[in-house]
């Protein structure tokens, strides 16, 4: 495939001028018939060639607050959250309008991509397997993003498009999991619930169950950290248990209408906070 070098140069430089931190391109190729994926690039656009992985940083300052007190925690984590995903959705749409004003089809994927409740995690296309492809980082034994600047404190967004755009290729890909996570796992140990593993390598290191015990704020209102066995093993996922529980703890009604609110934050962070890549 030929590639338009200088459209790829322009369309870089135009996505950093609206305040995206990092960007690079994936080939959309890469991003079809993949395990991590439940639909295909060409499902949004049917002769995309390329996808623009755009990149946000947290400032640090919003992830350092008190975890104790969750209203901090809301007013503070979880705006600076939404406000970003807000800001890359932007990004993601005037890069695609400058797209189509040359002559091609874009197509802006929300930053805050739907999450399928039989799956949960895995969403139709993930934002950071499509930034690995894009050159952006790595996969971490947490199963985020970890780029080399900011580690996982990033949020991203996605723009298919059939221009033909020069891929970046996955050169990040395994080389901070070699280099970092191979003599760290800070994650593993910080994780409260126990939902990641030494033994194998991301994403087959990960319990889906136990993570939605720590995020969905079912740890913060129990205080237990480890989910009973019956939430462990509950299938298609434990969020089958959500009705028996929310009897037991009556105010996770509140905390889901915050989520709501507040474009699904995360009611645990500790995989990212603890990992120091970065920040070295
Ligand atoms: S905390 Fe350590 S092991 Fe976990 S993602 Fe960061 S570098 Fe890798
Ligand atoms: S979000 Fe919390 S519960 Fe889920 S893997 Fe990370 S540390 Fe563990």
């Amino acid at each position: 495939m030929t590639y338009d070098e200088s459209l790829t140069t322009e369309i870089k430089q135009f996505t950093l001028s609206l305040g995206a931190d990092k960007v690079g391109i994936a080939e959309a190729e890469r991003a079809d018939k993949t395990p991590m994926f439940f639909a295909s690039p060409f499902s949004f656009v049917k002769d995309a060639k390329s996808i623009i992985s755009i990149c946000l940083k947290y400032p640090e300052g919003a992830l350092e607050v008190s975890k104790e007190d969750f209203f901090v925690y809301l007013s503070s984590f979880a705006s600076t959250r939404q406000a970003m995903l807000e800001k890359l959705n932007s990004i993601g749409m005037e890069v695609a309008r400058e797209l189509e004003k040359k002559g091609y089809r874009a197509v802006p994927l929300d930053a805050n991509l739907p999450i399928d409740e039989r799956r949960w995690v895995s969403c139709l296309l993930s934002h950071r397997y499509i930034a690995q492809i894009a050159g952006l980082g790595d996969i971490g034994a947490n199963n985020l993003l970890i780029t080399p600047e900011w580690g996982p404190r990033v949020e991203l967004t996605s723009v298919i498009t059939n221009a033909p755009l020069k891929p970046d290729g996955p050169k990040l890909a395994g080389k901070i999991f070699e280099e970092k996570c191979s003599s760290c796992f800070k994650c593993i140990e910080a994780c409260p619930t126990q939902a990641l593993s030494r033994e194998k390598m991301p994403p087959y290191n990960f319990e889906l169950n136990r993570c939605l015990w720590g995020t969905q704020g079912w740890l913060q209102l129990s205080k237990i950290e480890i989910p009973p066995e019956e939430w462990i093993n509950a299938r298609p996922t434990a969020m089958v248990m959500v009705p028996r529980y929310t009897a037991k703890y009556p105010f996770i009604k509140v905390y889901q209408e915050w989520q709501k609110k507040k474009a699904d934050f995360p009611c645990c962070i500790a995989c990212m906070l603890a990992c120091p890549v970065g920040k070295e």
